[in-house]
């Protein structure tokens, strides 16, 4: 049985642990490198790109991690989780995991007032994904390769490429579930 990881270092993880669970699959929360070597599919929640960008160098974490995705490990990275994922940040100039070819603007929405919430289509999935927005990100971007999965107001908020799944919201906050079965059983498998 598909067995789920969860990026425990900060933000939202619990939530996500919690959705994964009550849909009947085994899910850990990861804290260290070796922990990857158990699971078949990872989840990178949201909270702060630069701090866990930082966690992931210092708990030495990182570049194995990039290797696992790069040799075919599902991810989903969530709201943050899709800043880290990224190939290039807007006015930005350093990257973290740097595996997907989009441009992202971080606090696409503003800063204080960014926060917002709809529902809308995503492709495979549902056509009214509950979509809580939390001082988002957008994709300004995609490359070829991208698929983009949902288009609200004008601005890619989720998007796949092969095992690469990203949204710039967060559903594990809502009781839609409908994102974390397209990624279990669509991409995990
Ligand atoms: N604004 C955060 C960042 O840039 C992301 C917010 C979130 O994950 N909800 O890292």
């Amino acid at each position: 049985m598909a067995r789920i990881g969860v990026l425990a270092l900060q933000g939202a993880f619990r939530e996500h642990v919690d959705i994964v669970r009550g849909l009947g699959y085994e899910c850990s929360e990861i804290r260290k490198a070796e922990e990857l070597d158990e699971i078949h599919g990872l989840i990178i929640p949201g909270g702060e790109s630069t701090a866990m960008g930082k966690l992931l160098v210092d708990f030495g974490i990182k570049d194995i991690l990039a290797e696992k995705i790069k040799g075919g490990l599902p991810v989903w990275g969530t709201c943050a989780g899709m800043i880290l994922l990224a190939k290039d940040i807007a006015d930005q100039e350093n990257t973290h995991l740097s595996l997907m070819d989009i441009k992202v603007r971080r606090n696409a929405y503003g800063r204080q007032l960014g926060s917002f919430f709809c529902e809308a289509p995503v492709t495979g999935v549902a056509s009214d994904v509950k979509m809580p927005f939390i001082r988002a990100p957008y994709i300004e971007k995609a490359g070829e390769g991208v698929d983009i999965l949902s288009v609200v107001d004008d601005n890619i908020v989720a998007a796949r490429e092969d095992n690469l799944l990203v949204t710039s919201f967060h559903p594990e906050l809502t009781d839609d579930t409908r994102l974390h079965r397209y990624f279990i059983e669509n991409m995990v498998g």
